[in-house]
């Protein structure tokens, strides 16, 4: 047999291993990795179903399907013909644009090989795999800057209370005019840090799950009123109008303290995001089997390309009027955590200088549940 006969002959093997053996397809479909093999004319003899999901595959069935059929990136196929030609196995990190936006995937490539008596090991295909890294990294790269942005919330009011501790320390301390102002700051910056630690606590305990949530039937007007009460100091101040328009006859299977942190949240960013002497609503109907809660003002609203960033942890559309206002810019992120976490979820919708409504969906129930 010559060689180009042997060749072939084990390229319709692997072609017949890899198309009819269903032991093999099932086993290469559960894995998390994309497989691609090629044979020695860089034709497609089997992918996988999450190779499937990431290559542009033709809607119809296709046989002789290459390589490049499937994909245009060059690096793919550069790995893949080094691999036929030189028999190494080696790993890239490919960055691979499709349809659902760019992936980072990580690709090892080794051949298929044969032994024969007289022509010695020929390779016959090259198997690749890809290992799909793009949602870690996107966690990876969210963490940083989630410490780099909390880095920059505790310099800004510890350079304060540095800079007027030392001012009074060098003898402001004695300045009977502006002692007392000085002081005044330094405590409402502590008072901010104060609130930063304790919202990134609860964020991290509410998302590592070890607050245990305990649901219960809950009376939403009745934990309304327990937030109107929290926060009227901040709302006459603002001279806000606060309606509540919740029928006594709704209730929430939710945690209690959780339930009462998103409505807090959410009325207090009302309050924040407010004109002076606008007005919040707050009202809460039924709709199957959840009930569904609404908290709209007449505040300074959102633009839409910001309003997927809001709940984003430290996300700020004005970085300055927020700090202003007390906030962490963690609120959101509480929200919504706690929100998912009761089976719930929220909607914003807004229009600048016009208001937003907040609206949350959680479990209803009823009271003798
Ligand atoms: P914080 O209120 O502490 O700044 P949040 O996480 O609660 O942080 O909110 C994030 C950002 O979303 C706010 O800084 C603000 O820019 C925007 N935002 C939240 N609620 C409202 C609202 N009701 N109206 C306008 N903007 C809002």
């Amino acid at each position: 047999m010559s060689e180009q006969e042997f060749l072939d002959s084990k390229n319709n093997e692997l072609h017949y291993e890899l198309t009819e053996n269903p032991l093999l397809h099932a086993l290469l479909d559960v894995v998390r990795e994309a497989v691609l093999i090629i044979d020695l004319e860089t034709k497609v003899v089997f992918t996988n179903r999450t190779a499937k999901e990431i290559f542009a595959f033709p809607t119809t069935s296709h046989p002789g399907l290459r390589l490049t059929d499937i994909t245009r990136n060059k690096e793919i196929y550069h790995c893949f013909t080094v691999c036929l030609k030189e028999k190494s196995a080696f790993e890239k990190k490919i960055r691979l644009h499709t349809n659902s936006g760019e992936r980072s995937l990580d690709l090892k490539v080794e051949s298929i090989t044969t032994n024969d008596p007289t022509l010695g090991v020929k390779v016959i295909g090259v198997v690749g795999t890809f290992f799909d890294k793009t949602k870690l990294e996107a966690l990876e790269q969210t963490r940083r800057e989630f410490f780099a942005n909390l880095s920059h919330e505790l310099r800004t009011p510890l350079t304060s209370i540095e800079t007027y501790a030392e001012t009074l320390l060098s003898g402001a301390l004695y300045d009977q005019e502006n002692n007392v102002k000085f002081l005044q700051i330094i405590a409402k910056h502590a008072a901010r840090m104060r609130n930063l630690a304790q919202d990134i606590s609860d964020l991290a305990a509410i998302e590592s799950g070890t607050v245990p949530m305990r649901p219960q039937a809950l009376r939403i007007a009745q934990v309304m009123r327990e937030v109107a009460e929290l926060l009227k100091d901040a709302i006459a101040a603002k001279n806000i109008q606060l309606y509540i328009s919740i029928p006594e006859d709704l209730f929430v299977f939710a945690d209690p303290k959780g339930f009462e942190q998103i409505l807090f949240n959410l009325v207090q960013n009302a309050v924040n995001f407010n004109r002076p002497s606008g007005s919040i609503s707050v009202t809460a109907e039924a709709s199957g089997a959840y009930q569904v809660i609404k908290v709209k003002d007449t505040g300074i609203g959102i633009e839409a390309k910001q309003i997927p960033r809001i709940f984003e942890r430290l996300y700020r559309v004005d970085e300055s009027r927020s700090r202003k206002e007390g906030g962490t810019g963690l609120g959101l992120a509480i929200v919504k955590h706690l929100v998912q976490a009761q089976g719930g979820a929220i909607f914003v919708e807004s229009a600048p200088n016009e208001g937003s409504t907040f609206s949350v969906s959680l479990p209803a129930t009823t009271k003798n549940h």
